[in-house]
């Protein structure tokens, strides 16, 4: 065996090795204790304690992404396991980043719905009336779910609940964790593998992480794993359809901040060159936009609109700029009718989503690239 100079290091030496990933001191004795690697890989080039193998190798491994039918085959799989399944989703696009289907691949297996980036509701949100919105907007969707924990794996919030949850519910079985992708999968796996250090002790067990059909295996102290699954790709999420240059323009950074617009029929909003909003008939309302702040929003008359968008799409109104834009399939059209005493929200998947207050009813018509997703539902906030 070797030091990290190269220079070989007599076995009595060992004690005083620390992990060339970050600098603790090694030790191979309590494998609950920072610094512990297993005796075996202090053989291996370069010696990293297992927290960072970990880290690694999570890193390595996770962000692969799949089609629908290769991951609906892997979804199958799970339903001849007994297993846990976590269902991530992305609050900022809950309707477009459920997953279709899920209980019919999944079998009996109960499915836990953790929802992550709730950092990006006004810190006034009620979270048990979001809750109870979440959990009707499930069930409209055909899922079952034993519990529903929200999180925010940027802000790090709600992962002593995750923890305890999923402890409660998985009796001892695997955790399969699925979701599409830009939800925040990777990044709430870290978080878990990182922060926790009781996870930490969890985690911290031989084998090492190992995949299988692109399945990340993240062992926990019972035998057990923590199954993490590919992203799958959903082309109904503008995000998914961008160019990567432009998904930090979609992707919110922080709070929300509602974007309130008084307006009367015949007047339109567009969103950078992504989508439209047309206000086509009903008495003057405000809408009001919950989207990223980045994205520049233009308002104009009706009338003017499609002139305006042939003209300047791409340059007035961006991103996407020009070149971006031939990435995009074509607007498309969706006619959207609120009832009066209704508060809906129009979603726009991978945009965000405009509320309307009902206290008119108001005809509206979407245009967004063809495929992505528009749904209305009762409003979130
Ligand atoms: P994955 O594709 O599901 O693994 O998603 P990533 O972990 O790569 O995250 C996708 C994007 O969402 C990145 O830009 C993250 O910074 C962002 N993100 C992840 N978790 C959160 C969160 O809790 N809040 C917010 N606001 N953004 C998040």
């Amino acid at each position: 065996m070797t030091n990290h100079k190269g220079i070989p290091v007599p076995l009595g030496s060992r004690e005083s090795l620390r992990c060339e990933g970050c600098g603790v001191k090694l030790q191979t004795e309590d494998r609950t204790k920072l610094g512990y690697v297993p005796d075996q890989a202090l053989d291996k080039e370069p010696v990293i304690c297992q927290r960072c193998f970990r880290i690694k190798h999570y890193n390595d491994l996770s962000g692969t992404t799949l089609n629908q039918d290769d991951f609906l085959a892997i979804l199958g799989s799970i339903a001849a396991t007994d297993s846990l399944v976590v269902h991530i989703v992305d609050l900022f696009d809950f309707q477009g980043s459920l997953i279709p289907g899920l209980q019919r691949f999944i079998g009996n297996n109960p499915v836990l719905l953790v929802v992550n980036k709730t950092d990006l509701l006004p810190k006034a949100t009620n979270l048990n009336r979001l809750r109870n919105w979440v959990q009707r907007e499930a069930k409209e969707f055909g899922l079952r779910t034993v519990d529903v924990v929200l999180v925010s794996a940027k802000k790090n919030a709600g992962f002593d609940q995750l923890l305890e949850r999923m402890d409660e519910y998985r009796k001892g079985r695997d955790v399969y964790v699925v979701g599409a992708t830009n939800v925040g999968k990777s990044t709430l796996i870290n978080r878990l593998i990182r922060d926790y250090s009781d996870l930490e002790a969890e985690l911290t067990t031989s084998p090492y992480p190992g995949t299988t059909l692109g399945l990340v295996h993240i062992p926990l102290d019972d035998g057990k794993s923590i199954i993490d699954t590919p992203g799958i790709v959903y082309r109904h999420r503008l995000t998914e359809l961008v160019n990567k240059q432009d998904l930090p323009v979609l992707l919110p950074s922080g709070a929300l901040k509602p974007k309130v617009y008084q307006l009367n029929e015949g007047q339109t909003i567009f969103f950078g060159a992504f989508a439209r909003f047309d206000f086509v008939k009903g008495e003057r309302q405000s809408f009001t936009c919950y989207m990223s702040e980045a994205l520049k929003l233009h308002r104009t008359k009706l009338e003017r609109a499609d002139e305006l968008y042939a003209e300047h799409k791409g340059t007035l109104l961006a991103p996407p700029v020009l070149e971006h834009l031939e990435e995009l399939p074509p607007l498309t059209k969706h006619a959207v009718r609120i009832p009066q005493g209704a508060k809906m929200d129009v979603l726009l998947s991978g945009l965000g989503w405009i509320t309307a207050t009902g206290t008119f009813a108001a005809d509206l018509v979407i245009w967004a690239p063809k495929g992505v997703k528009v749904a209305i539902r009762p409003a979130l906030i």
